[in-house]
């Protein structure tokens, strides 16, 4: 039977695990599979965009696994009570070409995004950052503060969201649930004060400048992870210039990041040229290190795969009637079970 999760497994899961447990598995396999970068089919997910959004479909391979997500973005959804963001994939054997797992990926895209966050944040950032502002409060808020104390011992919390009821939503999960110190500032200003990293998760289709070189003190970590799309940044052009900035998959940032504001030249280096040493992170404790994150398919894989080894011990999700199985092969009429039909009289 193909493995499930849907989003009730993936929430009793996390209570069993906790968050934090699940986030730092999850870092191990991300940095496991950036580590083996060149080993992938890497191409820029394939994008639809409409006047609300985006749906997107990233798909890649390690030679044995085959890995893609349907994911959407739109921001306007949340003003009719729908999430942004939604998601769900698909982990496949390569051999045979059967799925091995389907899963809901709402949830699991904002631990992936979390992870990836914290896996880049954990080589770039300052290794004494203890302090983390985090602009924009709505789904992925939580998460990444959870996944930021997990991987580098974030112990303060200072959140800015113009919708002051979305920063007191996320100060509430996250103090019921963890010893972290969480204050809600009243400007991004405010929130980077005392920052040593910044994560940055607003959604607003269009060019933003919401975080400017003024905000940023000199040893700064910025992870940006709201401009994702053509037409949709939210760093000023200066704080880029001022930062060096670090990418996944360079072709796809160009294209959504928020580097789609700079020259096609701007230079630019990938995480998993710094995981493996082949290229240098922070150079000094001033730099101000830049991650322009637009999440990148082998997230996703990583992700999924974490899953399918979940699944494999029994200790979580459910089987799926998904894939027939006849005892002939050729035989796929025959499960049907169907018998002649007689006339009524
Ligand atoms: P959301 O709509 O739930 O929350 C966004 C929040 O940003 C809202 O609370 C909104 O009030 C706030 N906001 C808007 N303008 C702001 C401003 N100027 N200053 C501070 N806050 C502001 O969206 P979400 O699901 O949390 O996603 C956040 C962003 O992250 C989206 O842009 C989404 O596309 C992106 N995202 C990126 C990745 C990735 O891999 N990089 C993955 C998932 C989501």
């Amino acid at each position: 039977m193909v493995q499930f999760f849907g989003t009730e497994d993936m929430a009793r899961l996390l209570r069993e695990m906790s968050v934090g447990v699940f986030s730092r598995q999850l870092c191990d396999y991300i940095r496991e599979d950036f580590r083996r970068w060149p080993l992938f089919e890497k191409s820029a997910r394939l994008a639809s965009h409409s006047q609300q959004g985006v749906i997107e479909l990233m798909p890649t391979s390690d030679g044995t696994f085959y890995a893609f997500k349907y994911v959407n973005g739109h921001p306007v959804n949340t003003a009719s009570g729908l999430l942004t963001v939604t998601g769900m994939g698909v982990f496949a054997d390569v051999a045979t070409g059967y799925p091995l797992l389907v899963s809901e990926m709402t949830i699991l895209t904002a631990l992936r995004t979390a992870a990836t966050s914290a896996v880049a944040a954990r080589a770039l950032a300052r290794p004494m950052a203890r302090r983390m502002a985090l602009i924009g409060a709505g789904a992925q808020a939580e998460f990444q503060a959870l996944a930021f104390e997990a991987e580098l011992g974030i112990t303060h919390i200072d959140l800015y969201d113009p919708d002051r009821s979305a920063a007191e939503k996320a100060r509430a999960n996250l103090v019921a649930i963890s010893p972290l110190r969480v204050e809600i500032a009243e400007s991004v200003g405010a929130a980077c004060a005392n920052a040593d990293i910044v994560t940055i998760a607003t959604a607003v289709k269009g060019r933003q400048a919401v975080l400017k070189p003024e905000h940023i003190r000199p040893g700064t970590h910025i992870n940006a992870i709201g401009g994702d799309c053509p037409g949709k940044t939210e760093l000023a052009a200066e704080l880029l210039r001022r930062g060096r900035v670090f990418v996944e998959f360079t072709p796809q940032t160009r294209i959504e990041g928020d580097i789609q504001q700079m020259e096609p030249e701007f230079p630019v280096t990938e995480l998993w040229q710094v995981l493996t040493q082949r290229a240098a992170g922070r150079e000094r404790a001033e730099d101000i290190t830049i991650f322009d994150s637009v999440g990148f398919a082998i997230e996703d894989f990583s992700a999924l795969r974490l899953l399918k080894d979940i699944a494999t011990t029994g200790r979580a999700g459910r089987g799926l009637d998904l894939i027939p199985a006849p005892s002939n092969p050729k035989d796929l009429f025959g499960t049907l079970g169907l018998k002649r039909m007689v006339a009524a009289a």
